[in-house]
């Protein structure tokens, strides 16, 4: 499957898995994990932050409202601990210790094809129910318009439609002039499905329901990349 960029004016990328590699990420973060919980002879934290996870996939799958405090909420209440607690081991776990490791897995060929798209005038959108911000600058990244599910205007996890709304929205950029890059089917391709956005899905392997790529030198992007390229 191709897709025609010649219409296309803003392309909102998700960050998680799309502009990084997760799993060996993932890999380095539960080593520093295992570490962390022989020196302090527990599994609260990997307990906590396994929960955490959990709960964010039942909330986005309910696509429940009030997911910002109610992330926490049931996390503290399965773990039977406070939610003080989950925040401090969430702040760490998820928001900071990954940061310094974010960059050596950029997805290869980012760089080059924001650049592209900044000189092809393209508005480009970066939109993840995670904190969006220092993971873009940590991967020297730079977005016209960054959105968390997490933002007080959203409050919705993916696949709700609700943040990539507010992107098109705040751009003044209708359904079929953007197209969401992720990585996720059941996220990313569902909620934009669900607002007929068209998408292209990070995946080795090929798909009915959307265009895929592996990384961003795919010729998917070469319209884009090329300079003489139509788009
Ligand atoms: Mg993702």
């Amino acid at each position: 499957m191709r897709v025609d960029w010649s219409g296309i004016k803003l392309v909102i990328f998700d960050v998680d898995g799309t502009l990084y590699d997760q799993w060996p990420l993932r890999l380095d973060m539960a080593r520093a994990l295992v570490a962390d919980s022989v020196q302090q002879r527990s599994l609260d934290t990997i307990r906590i932050l396994s929960t955490f996870r959990k709960v964010r996939e039942s909330l986005g799958n309910a696509r429940s409202p009030g997911v910002s405090g109610e992330q926490y909420r049931r996390t503290a209440r399965d773990r039977g601990c406070s939610e003080a607690h989950v925040r401090t081991i969430v702040e760490r776990w998820i928001e900071q210790e990954p940061l310094s490791r974010l960059r050596r897995r950029r997805t290869p060929g980012a760089c080059e094809l924001f650049a592209a798209l900044r000189k092809k005038g393209r508005t480009i959108a970066a939109w993840s129910d995670y904190p969006v911000e220092s993971k873009l600058s940590k991967l020297e990244l730079t977005a016209d318009i960054a959105v968390c599910s997490s933002d007080p205007a959203v409050n919705r996890f993916k696949p709700d439609p609700a943040g990539l709304q507010l992107i098109l929205d705040r751009t003044a950029t209708s359904p079929h002039q953007a197209i969401v890059v992720g990585d996720r089917f059941d996220r990313d391709w569902e909620a934009a499905r669900s607002i007929s956005v068209p998408t292209l899905i990070r995946s080795f392997r090929s798909n009915d329901r959307s265009p895929t790529f592996r990384d961003f030198r795919d010729h998917v992007f070469a319209p884009i990349l090329t300079e003489s390229g139509h788009a």
